[in-house]
């Protein structure tokens, strides 16, 4: 069940009338429940964003698989509130103002994280930034060949993110574990004066 509806806007970058395509999207994916997902795309200055909104609110949670070559394909669901890492690999993506939601799969996961790195590449020019760049960029193309193991984690104080499989491993995120996590939140501590 998909259901879309698009309209120009006045670009918010650019500021141009009626340039920008703005799509809504919702669809219901199975184990998820019900995803809003919103576009803009500016034809005059190329802004482009992406973000997925879960209309479904759930618990706190964690997500656990390790990353082989059969798993690849399985889905994965990344809301703008979530964590996602590969500690062995020593990346980490945290909800930021410029962070987006997504729907892809660990493939497109491990491509992201290598768009990062390939980014460090380009603005860090110090001899150690290279070395551990190009050494990351390695592992994880030996990740996608399937010639390396790694354990790829989500974690999601507002439980909106999913991976698919049956070797998954979810459970709830401990309160230690909550608080350690980045939000794009404000978080109101009703203890403190
Ligand atoms: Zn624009």
């Amino acid at each position: 069940m998909k259901e879309t509806k698009e309209m120009l806007i006045d670009c918010p970058v650019c500021n141009e009338i009626k340039t920008a395509e703005s799509q809504i999207k919702t669809e219901k994916i199975p184990y998820f429940g019900e995803v809003m997902e919103t576009s803009i795309l500016c034809k005059v200055c190329g802004y482009k964003h992406v973000d997925i909104i879960a209309l479904d609110h759930k618990d706190p949670i964690r997500y656990e698989i390790e990353i082989s070559k059969d798993k690849l394909s399985n889905r994965v669901v990344r809301s703008q509130s979530a964590t996602v890492s590969i500690p062995e690999l020593g990346i980490k993506v945290e909800p930021g103002s410029k962070s987006e939601g997504y729907i892809s799969n660990i493939e497109g996961v491990l491509n992201r994280f290598k768009d990062g790195v390939k980014q460090a590449l380009i603005l860090f020019q110090d001899d150690e930034a290279q070395t551990n760049a190009k050494n990351t960029l390695k592992k994880l193309d030996k990740l996608l060949k399937g010639d390396l193991k790694a354990d790829l984690i989500i974690e999601d104080p507002f439980g909106q993110s999913n991976i698919s499989g049956l070797e998954v491993k979810k459970r709830p995120l401990t309160k230690k574990e909550l608080s350690k996590l980045k939000s794009n939140f404000t978080i109101i501590d009703s203890n403190k004066e």
